[in-house]
């Protein structure tokens, strides 16, 4: 099968596109024709070897520390059917559209026996620690793969895994934001970052979105924030306080890390909440404590989300509530360019690879 191959930590350089053998499915494994992987910034710190800003060569996820393995399928937010399925799997049939659930867990352990796979202690992450998308095939546990409901196409649900799991639960099941609280969304362009300005709206909470340019301060607007402030130009504090009186806002989403953690720690309330589940802009900060326990204040930590979490946005997804944005799409062989595009941050919405033919 073809498949863009990473090479070693660098440029989009270590991305080969070569002929590689079909990945061997298991008896509880569907062997899965991927129709469209989504691009994360997770690919680009994947290549460039600054994975969660870490020690170059490793991948870590809650104690371990384990090198990548070379050369190695990247790829986590993927959709396509199941061509072929193991003798044990009898929920899902050959022909069937599926999205996968981005982890791949034990099974077997406390947290994976109460539903919660992402915080399993051996959880392996598609396409960083274990073979992903950018490829025409993908062999995985079946109980990952979850059926595309009707009226949700490829393109839809190569868009929602990473970026809405994320949004939801930092927002609902971590932040546990409530109707009527104000949220304050940095990056709220990029990919979880706009998710969850679609998930305040739906939870009757408000957006002020912070962003890097007019044109997608218009962007967001029209995606459901109330009011969008473009970072750098305009007067965060004064908007904070329009947005939400004299105060301070309820809760502050940190996606970007280090270039705004400080502006919203600030523009929280007294006993607002800061959760956090990225730092694009680098992950060491400096934070004033008299800040948080003078403010009564609460920073919350959050990566991904649960089984059911997954198949709670796969709903929202197909009734409409939630709808992902589509930037562009690009062929497999142009995933280098792809990376590219993501890396200049012009985006608005999903980047997406189509990797096979739907209608073959
Ligand atoms: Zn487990």
């Amino acid at each position: 099968m073809q498949a863009v191959r990473l090479h070693g930590h660098g440029g989009t350089d270590q991305l080969q596109l070569e002929d590689v053998p079909l990945p061997r499915a298991g008896e509880q494994d569907v062997l899965v024709r991927v129709h469209f992987c989504g691009l994360n910034h997770s690919d680009l710190n994947l290549r460039r070897g600054t994975y969660y800003g870490l020690e170059e060569a490793t991948v870590q996820v809650g104690w371990r520390q384990t090198p990548v393995q070379f050369p190695l399928i990247p790829g986590s937010d993927i959709s396509g059917r199941v061509a072929a399925a193991g003798t044990e799997v009898s929920r899902l049939r050959v022909g069937d559209p599926v999205v996968l659930y981005p982890y791949v867990a034990c099974g077997q352990c406390p947290a994976c026996l109460r539903g919660d796979d992402h915080l399993c202690p051996t959880v392996e992450y598609l396409g960083s620690e274990r073979d992903g998308g950018y490829a025409e095939f993908i062999a995985v546990p079946a109980r990952i793969a979850h059926r595309i409901p009707d009226g949700v196409s490829f393109e839809q649900a190569a868009a929602l895994p990473v970026n809405f799991l994320t949004a939801w639960h930092m927002l609902v099941t971590r932040g546990r934001l409530q109707p009527g609280e104000t949220v304050m969304i940095t990056g709220a362009s990029g990919g979880v970052g706009s998710a969850c300005v679609q998930i305040t709206k739906l939870m009757g909470a408000r957006a002020i979105a912070l962003v890097g340019s007019r044109e997608k301060a218009a962007r967001v607007l029209e995606s459901g924030a109330e009011a969008a402030v473009v970072v750098g130009q305009d007067d965060l504090s004064a908007a904070v306080q329009r947005f939400a009186g004299g105060d301070g806002i309820d809760m502050a989403v940190e996606v970007v890390g280090a270039a705004t953690w400080a502006s919203s720690l600030r523009a929280l309330r007294p006993e607002g909440r800061l959760v956090v589940c990225g730092a694009v802009s680098g992950a060491i900060v400096e934070t004033d404590l008299k800040l948080i326990y003078l403010h009564h204040l609460s920073v919350i930590g959050s990566t991904m989300g649960s089984p059911a979490e997954f198949q709670h946005v796969l709903g929202l997804l197909a009734t409409g509530a939630i709808q992902p944005v589509i930037d562009r799409i690009y062929p497999l062989a142009e995933a280098d360019e792809a990376q590219r595009h993501l890396e200049t941050r012009g985006q608005f919405g999903k980047i997406l690879l189509q990797v096979t033919d739907i209608a073959r």
